[in-house]
């Protein structure tokens, strides 16, 4: 069999890799890249293989990093079934016509650039039909399920505690259909115990070949009650001197994430009694999924949910979608919370409402996420005196808080942990999804504290035989 590692390989996103056993092909997930404008754009649109001589796509969840280049792929030709868990299909249902909504936008942006310079404009690497097109090849499939994906290839996917419906995927096959059979593991994006909503990460026993992100490979992240104190703290000290507190947060999971906890703190009487917003469609339609998809829930969340009826909403708690009605938050005098998207900042509504409150030192900005560098979300961490929005200038006078203990994906003693449970190590351990630090620290520990043997990290396009 053959491993070719297409993205995701010595850095965090894009993540897609190709499998062939048997002559069929399967890719594990089709990701995007995510990086400076030209590079992205050059990597994410040619394939280095045939996208018509893929078999299958087995998508592990359905973050853009991990699910966002499939309809491009479908677009160059591949014909075959996409599977993923349920909540997965949602998801990109929602996530996907996004992704397609803001590459239509970016190549409006930069055709009016091209054509100041005379320069022939540039299509959208897919739209927000192809997206919808690329749909009709999804289908959902249960944890835990055996399910075979093509001839003499048994896919099961388990809860990787991560996202909603993300999962570890594991790939059964007898290579060149005799002899022992062979197991293939694939942690995707591994979560971590005890986050609030999600079961905690399944562990598996058993597996020759596994594939293991490093993202936190070389970190160890700081609990998450004592982020969940500093919500409380900070928004109870902005209320007090009436100020607003503005969050830049992903639209999917980590906006559900924040809304539960607030739920709980509210119900719990330890919230000022000051209105809460979720300032953004792509958020309410992905809550909606979450609604729909309990059976994705901890034992703590179905609780919860029995005594609560609604965990995504309380009597303060207004979602919007409209953008008159968002335009409406702007002269809202006095004390509120407002979560908007994107994450770091970069885009979308909560710049909005960034620019009009980050110069008043009441106000608060709250940051939930990873911020990456040269983004409006890390020149605010940062501390800058002089940020641009929508080309101006703005001296930010407003607290910025940073809290780094929400992370969705495992630090080093969680990948360490998972990696424990296996009972024999893997014959070939392949580790992804990390830049270069954190994949060679992982490796030296899988090697050192697990005895694992063969660890590669492999570099981008390198294709390994085994
Ligand atoms: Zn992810
Ligand atoms: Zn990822």
């Amino acid at each position: 069999m053959q491993i070719g590692f297409h993205g995701a390989a010595q850095t965090v996103t894009g993540s897609q890799h190709l499998i062939t056993v048997n002559r069929l092909r399967i890719l594990l997930d089709c990701g995007l890249y995510q990086g400076k404008r030209e590079e992205a754009r050059r990597r994410n649109r040619e394939f280095v293989y045939y996208a018509s001589t893929v078999d299958a796509v087995v998508l592990s969840h359905a973050h853009i990093d991990h699910s966002g280049n499939i309809p491009n792929l479908v677009n160059q030709g591949f014909r075959g079934k996409i599977v993923c868990t349920t909540a997965t299909v949602d998801l990109c249902g929602a996530m996907l016509l996004d992704s397609g909504h803001i590459q239509e936008e970016d190549v409006e942006y930069v055709n009016r650039q091209r054509r100041k310079y005379g320069e022939p404009p540039v299509e959208p690497i897919y739209t927000r039909e192809d997206a919808a097109e690329a749909m009709k090849y999804f289908e959902g499939i249960q944890y835990a399920r055996p399910y075979q994906v093509l001839p003499g290839i048994t896919l099961t996917m388990y809860d990787a505690g991560h996202m909603l419906g993300s999962a570890i995927v594991a790939l059964d096959f007898q290579p060149g259909n005799r002899g022992p059979k062979q197991r293939l593991v694939f942690s995707g994006d591994l979560g971590r115990p005890h986050l609030p909503i999600l079961r905690d990460p399944t562990n598996i026993d058993a597996a020759d070949i596994l594939l293991i992100e490093s993202t936190y490979g070389n970190r160890t992240h700081p609990p998450i009650e004592e982020s969940v104190e500093a919500v409380k703290q900070t928004i109870r000290r902005t209320a007090a001197r009436g100020g607003k507190v503005i969050i830049p947060a992903f639209a999917v999971e980590r906006t559900q994430l924040l809304v539960y906890l607030l739920n709980k703190l509210y119900h719990q009487g330890d919230l000022p009694d000051i209105p809460i917003y979720v300032d953004s469609p792509l958020a309410v339609d992905v809550t909606d999924i979450f609604r729909r998809h309990p059976e994705y829930f901890d034992d703590e969340t179905r609780d919860y949910l029995r005594q609560a009826g609604d965990v995504f909403g309380f009597k303060q708690l207004r979602y919007i979608r409209d953008v008159e009605e968002s335009k409406k938050l702007h002269a809202l005098k006095g004390p509120c919370v407002i979560i908007s998207a994107s994450g770091m900042a970069e885009a979308g509504r909560v710049q909005h409402h960034l620019k009009n409150n980050i110069e008043d030192a009441r106000n608060t900005v709250l940051i939930v996420g990873w911020q990456a560098p040269n983004t409006l979300g890390r020149r605010l961490v940062e501390h800058a005196p002089v940020v641009r929005i929508f080309g101006m200038e703005y001296r930010p006078e407003a607290e910025v808080v940073t809290l780094n203990g929400f992370s969705g994906h495992a630090d080093q003693p969680g990948l360490l942990s998972w990696a424990q449970a296996f009972k024999t190590p893997p014959h070939h351990t392949f580790v992804v999804h990390g830049e270069p630090d954190a994949a060679q620290e992982l490796a030296t520990r899988l090697r050192q504290d697990l005895g694992y043997r063969e660890v590669v990290v492999p570099s981008l396009h390198q294709t390994i035989e085994i």
